[in-house]
């Protein structure tokens, strides 16, 4: 199997380069965002769960958020790998997602993330506001606060991939086919 996780701040690109990724590379995309959406318009037990974490901009608890990952593989066993987006988002969803994938003699290839400043993506965050209907992106508070939960829960990550060296950087600032480019040439090589 070949898996990735797509990393960087809210607002970086991870679900449109994904989208992209997933074809060249025939991967399937699991978006934890996502897919908590879904659970929410579906109106799911999950869903009641999870909607107040999002519409604050805090993240879900990870005994959820874990328990969802691991369903969502199971329940599509069959593929040459995954692309994670949105997950892991913290050191113990690292930690979970690395000893499931190793009970299947399975890991992660690499993380490969997309670096941007974050007055930018602010500005695009509220840009897609105004289309997505997603009230974390209406809000400049609640966005700030998708950066606080970031940068006191996810950043770590960076530091747990590294140590494996599997964590790869990319300027996230650009034309959309500028960084896939940037993001396909350290794929290919892993
Ligand atoms: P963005 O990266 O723009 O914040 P996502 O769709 O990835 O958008 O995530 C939206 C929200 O879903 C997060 O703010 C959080 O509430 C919840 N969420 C997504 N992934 C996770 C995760 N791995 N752990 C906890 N909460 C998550």
């Amino acid at each position: 199997m070949f898996n990735i996780v797509i990393f960087g701040k809210p607002g970086s690109g991870k679900g449109t380069q994904a989208d992209f990724l997933k074809n060249k590379y025939d991967l399937y995309h699991i978006s934890t965002g996502d897919l908590f959406r879904k659970n929410i318009s579906n109106k799911t037990k999950l869903g009641l769960e999870a909607m107040f974490y999002l519409d604050k901009g805090d993240l879900v608890p990870d005994s959820v958020t874990i328990k969802m990952l691991e369903n969502e593989v199971l329940s599509n066993k069959d593929v040459n790998g995954y692309i994670f987006d949105g997950f892991p988002r913290t050191h113990s969803q690292a930690a979970a997602l690395d000893a499931f994938l190793a009970e299947k003699g399975e890991g992660i290839n690499g993380m490969v993330a997309l670096e941007v400043t974050e007055d930018l993506l602010v500005t695009r965050l509220l840009k897609r506001g105004e289309t997505s209907g997603r009230s974390d992106d209406q809000d400049e508070l609640k966005i700030r606060n998708r950066f606080n939960e970031y940068e006191t829960k996810t950043a770590v990550l960076k530091d747990y991939y590294q140590d494996q060296n599997k964590y790869f950087g990319v300027d996230g600032i650009g034309s959309i086919d500028v960084i896939t480019k940037r993001l396909c040439e350290i794929i290919d090589k892993l």
